[in-house]
């Protein structure tokens, strides 16, 4: 079970989980709060589409860059409390994941759930880390240049998050 391909293919696997996880954090705000259209991108939005589902106002967009971040867009305007929130909301999301991860952890002692519970909280770690700390996203790090991090918009919604 723990060979190097399979602990690769369960990171193949779990990386499109955890970013779906972390946008659909971001889109529970939008979802309830506007009455607009919400869509999740898992891959970045040059790469086309493998396959989309929708589920009433929600689509989720499974691109063929599964692996490499995603996003959340949604049309309905937002007071900036709400915009706080729901930018909170994907880092919250992969901090559920990593504690859940964590309950697996020790609660289930085999070794398959050992190794996938590890495998996820490893990737939400690394998640919340990237997406909290406030930057400006690299022009390497194609689909996301110039976007700015969770981090940023939560220090910039910080203060304006109360209704003056
Ligand atoms: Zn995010």
């Amino acid at each position: 079970m723990d060979d190097s391909l399979t602990v690769r293919l369960l990171y193949l696997l779990a990386l499109p989980l955890v970013t779906l996880g972390h946008e659909l954090g971001h889109a529970a705000v939008p979802l309830l709060r506007t009455r607009e259209p919400v869509t999740v991108d898992v891959g970045p939005d040059f790469s086309r589409p493998l396959f989309q589902v929708r589920a009433g106002r929600l689509t989720v967009v499974m691109r063929r860059l599964f692996f490499w971040g995603g996003l959340c867009i949604w049309e309905g305007r937002l007071t900036p409390h709400q915009h706080f929130w729901a930018t909170a909301g994907g880092p919250l999301a992969s901090l559920l994941m990593l504690g859940l991860g964590a309950v697996a952890l020790v609660g289930i002692r085999t070794e398959t759930v050992w190794l996938v519970a590890q495998i996820f909280m490893i990737l939400s770690f690394g998640q919340l880390v990237i997406t909290l700390w406030p930057m400006r996203y690299p022009t390497w790090l194609l689909g996301y240049a110039h976007r700015e991090s969770d981090g940023a918009w939560l220090l910039r919604l910080w203060p304006r998050r109360r209704p003056a």
